[in-house]
């Protein structure tokens, strides 16, 4: 038997280690199994080269819980360890390895570092009083040995009983850890981070793995079945991917993976089940927000590359020059896959569009080079179903809806319920009206306005129809001046919640009395402030700015101008403008109960 140091530089790092990373201490079992996997790994290749000789028999990594003993045992049947080897690597080379992954990160936030990897073996120590190594070497002759060791820099090194080749380690949990005796923890902790380890791992001889999922394959050996089967794997209670695509790179640098199109029904369900990032197979993180872009992050499935450095701050890792190309072949995959979607099947792009069109909108927000190809392929549906990209939308309404300015409007409408009179009114002239009412599109809209060229959007209640497209017409009522003083008077309402402006114009007479419009740039100054807090807030408190368009050619003036009784005649055109302000769904509260009231007073 042989007792020793470990050569100590860092004043004492093992209660450095055991608090380290204490919201994340399972990380130990990730450590220990992936051990076993390399060890696994390395037998399997020297086999093929020759050098280990014989059969390798039954190649698994078990995971055994002794409640008794209170201990956690991770066994490997890899290529072992000689007692020079063990000297040499958990001595050494493990240690000098946790030294330096904690010197590097004393300081640091530990949420702060993507993945953790680099403390490997030492992590054992974070849950552990006493670690025992009991291991035999792969090579001819070689003797088992035991390696044992508290915590402290002393260890124990000597021969051992081993009938097998391989590795066990054994953890005798310390008192704050006896939570890794539980079943259910430790199933957890596997399914989370070895779900995927590609040598068979048992825990309680049952094995927890799929060692070669869906992403480790060619895609020409795949079936689409065997795409949905993996997101199921993945994501057990989701309804089936719209589609996918399987990333399979290998210069300039290593990444494989295959990401998810969700359907996406309600907005909530947002971000409920992200991309995962693996090593090799070792499921590192869910939090991908500096290696995915951003507007991706709505996508689900798994990213597999060696090539990312993950035991790193996020910091670093965002100026990380492989992290920027990962980033940028993504959003090129992913455009390449929509435009191929949309050239060979248009007709399952376009009902796809729902939940398609969330990442496609917020991608051209936020990212150029996806701008300039999704341009192609993004399409906006009218109020018959009938989807347009925007080529195809300016060729539709090229002639009718060019404003004075010779902009080509996109009339949209938010709510189609809501406004469907004004978007009667629009169809009838032969407007073409589109869909524009998710969360996004408000930003959308005034983005693309900026980017595209020569563009405006108008919401379709945002003026009469007659004025909608703003072109320079003649708008002369047939009524008199004085008649015309009179009913902008008499229509200039005094309601605390509006802001009441009164135009008079010479529209057909077959078209509304009075109509409520919201100036688009006033309405989306609201609708903006409503979401910010602060200034915003009080902004959106602000009364709500109105402009009542009377028709002055509509016959029921010629009437109601003449009549005498002017209570009578106050009341009609106070009926007629809140019937306006209804249909714009401004009639609230007292002014509603007023029109009810009012209402049935004239019907007397
Ligand atoms: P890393 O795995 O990153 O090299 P570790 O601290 O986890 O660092 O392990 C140090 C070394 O100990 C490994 O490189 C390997 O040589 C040896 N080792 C650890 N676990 C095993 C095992 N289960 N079987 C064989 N060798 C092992």
């Amino acid at each position: 038997m042989q007792k020793g140091n470990i050569r100590v530089q860092t004043e004492n790092i093992f209660p450095i280690i055991k608090k380290f990373l204490y919201s994340e201490h399972d990380i130990f079992l990730r450590e220990l199994v992936s051990n076993g996997v390399d060890a696994t790994q390395k037998l399997k290749t020297l086999s093929s080269i020759g050098e280990a000789k014989g059969e390798l028999g039954e190649l698994r990594i078990d995971v055994k819980i002794d409640t008794e003993k209170k201990t956690l045992t991770i066994s490997d049947r890899g290529i072992g360890m000689t007692a020079e080897e063990v000297d040499k690597y958990l001595n050494q080379v493990a240690f000098s390895g946790a030294e330096e992954f904690v010197e590097k990160y004393k300081g640091q936030n530990e949420n702060n570092i993507i993945g953790h990897f680099g403390l490997g073996f030492y992590s054992a120590f974070m849950v552990s009083d006493k670690v025992e190594v009991i291991t035999r070497s792969f090579k001819e002759g070689a003797k088992a040995v035991r390696w044992e060791c508290d915590g402290s820099p002393e260890f124990i090194l000597e021969d051992a009983e081993k009938a097998e080749r391989g590795t066990d380690i054994v953890l005798h949990l310390n008192e704050e850890s006896l939570e890794f005796l539980e079943t259910a923890r430790i199933s957890t902790v596997l399914e989370k981070f070895c779900k995927f380890l590609p040598v068979p791992i048992f825990f309680e001889d049952k094995q927890i793995n799929n060692p070669a999922p869906a992403w480790t394959k060619k895609p020409s050996e795949l079936t689409t079945e065997d795409y949905q089967n993996f997101y199921k794997e993945l994501y057990p209670f989701n309804e089936p991917p719209l589609f996918w695509i399987h990333l399979n790179v290998d210069y300039p640098f290593n990444l494989t993976g295959i990401l998810y199109f969700p359907k996406i029904k309600q907005t909530y369900e947002l971000q409920k089940d992200k991309i995962q990032l693996y090593c090799n197979q070792v499921f590192v993180t869910d939090e991908v927000k500096d290696i995915v872009p951003e507007f991706l992050m709505l996508l689900q499935g798994v990213i597999d590359s060696p090539d990312i450095p993950l035991n790193v701050s996020r910091s670093y890792l965002q100026g990380d020059p492989n992290v920027k190309k990962i980033n940028a072949h993504i959003t090129k995959k992913v455009a390449d896959k929509l435009e191929e979607i949309f050239n060979n099947d248009r007709k399952s792009f376009e009902e796809k569009w729902e939940s398609l069109g969330l990442f496609v909108k917020y991608g051209m927000m936020t990212d150029d080079k996806f701008l300039d190809k999704a341009n192609k392929f993004l399409v906006m549906e009218d109020t018959d179903g009938k989807f347009y990209t925007q080529e195809e939308y300016k060729l539709a309404t090229e002639t009718l809806q060019k404003n004075k300015d010779g902009k080509q409007v996109i009339l949209y409408t938010t709510d189609t319920v809501q406004q469907d009179a004004f978007i009667q009114q629009a169809k009838a002239k032969g407007y073409v009206v589109v869909k524009m009412g998710t969360i996004i599109d408000g930003g959308f809209i005034s983005q693309m306005e900026m980017k595209w060229d020569n563009i405006q959007f108008t919401r379709v209640d945002s003026d009469i129809t007659d004025n909608l497209i703003d072109k320079q017409e003649n708008v002369e009522s047939v009524l008199s001046k004085d008649d015309e003083t009179k009913l902008k008077e008499l229509f200039t309402l005094q309601v605390p919640e509006l802001n009441i402006n009164v135009e008079i114009k010479g529209l057909s007479a077959e078209a509304p009395p009075v109509t409520a419009t919201r100036p688009e740039f006033m309405r989306r100054m609201k609708d903006m402030a409503a979401m910010q807090s602060g200034m915003g807030a009080f902004y959106a408190q602000m009364p709500d700015e109105v402009t009542l368009t009377v028709n002055g050619n509509h016959p029921i003036y010629k009437n109601l101008l003449s009549q005498s009784e002017t209570g009578k005649q106050q009341k009609a055109i106070h009926n007629l403008a809140d019937l306006a302000l209804l249909s714009q769904g401004l009639l609230k509260g007292n002014s509603l109960t007023n029109f009810i009231n009012r209402s049935v007073e004239l019907m007397n």
